[in-house]
């Protein structure tokens, strides 16, 4: 399993970075902020061979970028479906979030079906070799918001992604003995509904990944001394 971190900014796009896209090989994403589609095409990804797409949580940053994906698709001709796996109501607030973009959009016949299905706590599904789960994490999103865990059986590599979230113990299950946790860092100090670096760093020796990789990270933390800590940045092949 490939592993592509194809946008590691925050909402905001600070220090130039892409919205949250993680690329496993060349079919699925964690994650397809607003900006993702752009973030795909300038990486060389075929946004039509994207099969399936996970979310994290349903915040524009996070799941944006899925209409665009969507229509691109009916605008290339595309033929083969698309799986979305997110929070419960996922299917709801992507309608939402179409018409709002685009009128008629997300009633309109395509050549190919998105099918949409709701993650379930702590719970397995499988997509090809890879096995997914979701923990849910505290962050405010109108629905509940997860960390991701995604586990391939081919390659036996796995990897972790903590989403936005203050800090819980739910990180420590999902990235239990991960080859990679990617894990947001979005301030030095603490603040609501987000993971800070202090306490991620008194947290540190409780996890078990491998390899912890910051992204997510706003303009303080861009600005903190973090030669600590690996920095995940757009296109960085983990
Ligand atoms: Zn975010
Ligand atoms: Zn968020």
């Amino acid at each position: 399993m490939r592993t592509t971190v194809v946008g590691s900014g925050d909402a905001f796009g600070s220090g130039g970075r892409f919205q949250t896209c993680i690329a496993l090989d060349r079919h699925t994403l964690i994650d397809c902020g607003g900006t993702s589609l752009t973030a795909l095409r300038q990486q060389g990804f075929d946004p039509n061979a994207i099969t399936t797409v996970v979310i994290s949580h349903l915040h524009a940053d996070h799941f944006g970028g899925l209409p665009f994906l969507i229509l691109d698709g009916q605008f290339r001709r595309r033929t083969s479906d698309l799986t979305v796996i997110g929070p419960p109501s996922t299917g709801s607030r992507l309608a939402e979030a179409m018409e709002v973009s685009f009128p008629g959009s997300s009633t309109v016949r395509r050549r190919f079906e998105v099918r949409v299905v709701e993650h379930v706590e702590a719970t397995t599904q499988h997509i090809g070799s890879l096995a997914v789960t979701p923990y849910e994490v505290r962050h405010a999103a109108g629905a509940p918001a997860y960390a991701l865990r995604v586990d391939d059986g081919e390659s036996h590599r796995s990897v972790a992604y903590s989403g936005d979230t203050e800090w819980t113990d739910a990180l420590i299950e999902a990235s239990d003995g991960a080859d990679v946790f990617l894990c947001e860092g979005y301030t030095p100090r603490p603040v609501r509904w987000h993971l800070d670096l202090d306490t991620l760093a008194a947290n540190r020796h409780r996890l078990t990944c491998e390899r912890l990789v910051l992204t997510h990270l706003s303009p303080t933390a861009l600005a903190a001394d973090l030669s600590a800590w690996q920095i995940a940045h757009d296109g960085l092949v983990l």
